[in-house]
């Protein structure tokens, strides 16, 4: 695949309509400029890849829509080197975003299929993230604690472990819901024992399932 002046004229445009839509952290439209979305998607998508939508990528799954990408990305606020979670790799576009922002990535997902072909498509673009096939419910304490967590997936629930893995002055970005539709929450560790939590408005992901991973 490649990326072209027209891909990147169309990543441009993109990333007006999400300033206007209220993104104003500039080093996320950075990497939204920067990153071929394209490449995340099937052949046969390349042409919408920079409309701000939701595609199919295989095993049932969606990558997100860029605007929600942004969202949750800018409400991480990532500094360079911090030590992120992620729960629902998809296509690896949100990690390839977290990862131009400087942040060292641990990312789960329980589609094998979509585990395998994020790892090899990363690596070809020279990302380096830390992949896990599994269940992102109880996290990844080996290496935790970490600054920054973000589920990809509609929750019906805030996992406990999630939280209990987050550093003091960790945020936890988790969209929680039914399957229809999902509140936002930012969950801030503000002290060992507590947690802030704010809404942050209705979205639309695939559901976070629990349990057996598929094969
Ligand atoms: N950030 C991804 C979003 C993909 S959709 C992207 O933009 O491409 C959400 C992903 O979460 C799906 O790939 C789905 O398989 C995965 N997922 C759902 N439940 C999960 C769980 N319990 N653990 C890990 N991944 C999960």
């Amino acid at each position: 695949m490649q990326d072209t002046y027209k891909h990147k004229g169309q990543r441009k445009k993109l990333t007006g309509e999400l300033k206007k839509k209220g993104i104003d952290d500039e080093r996320v439209l950075a990497a939204i400029l920067k990153i071929p979305r394209h490449f995340f998607m099937d052949i046969g998508f390349d042409k919408l890849a920079y409309q701000n939508k939701a595609f199919p990528i295989g095993a049932g799954q969606t990558i997100s829509q860029p605007y929600t990408v942004a969202f949750q990305t800018q409400l991480l606020n990532i500094k360079k080197g911090d030590k992120v979670l992620e729960i629902g790799t998809g296509s690896g576009y949100q990690t390839a975003v977290l990862l131009e922002l400087g942040a060292r990535v641990y990312t789960i997902e329980r589609q094998k299929e979509l585990f395998q072909k994020s790892r090899v498509l990363l690596a070809s673009l020279n990302y380096e993230a830390h992949f896990f096939y599994g269940d992102g419910y109880k996290g990844k304490p080996t290496y935790g604690p970490y600054d920054k967590i973000i589920v990809t997936a509609g929750a019906p629930y805030i996992p406990e472990d999630l939280k209990g893995q987050l550093k003091v002055g960790g945020i936890l970005v988790i969209p929680v819901g039914d399957s229809e539709k999902q509140l936002m929450y930012s969950v801030i560790r503000v002290s060992k024992t507590e947690f802030r939590k704010t809404e942050l408005g209705n979205f639309m992901f695939v559901p976070m399932l629990e349990g057996k991973t598929n094969n």
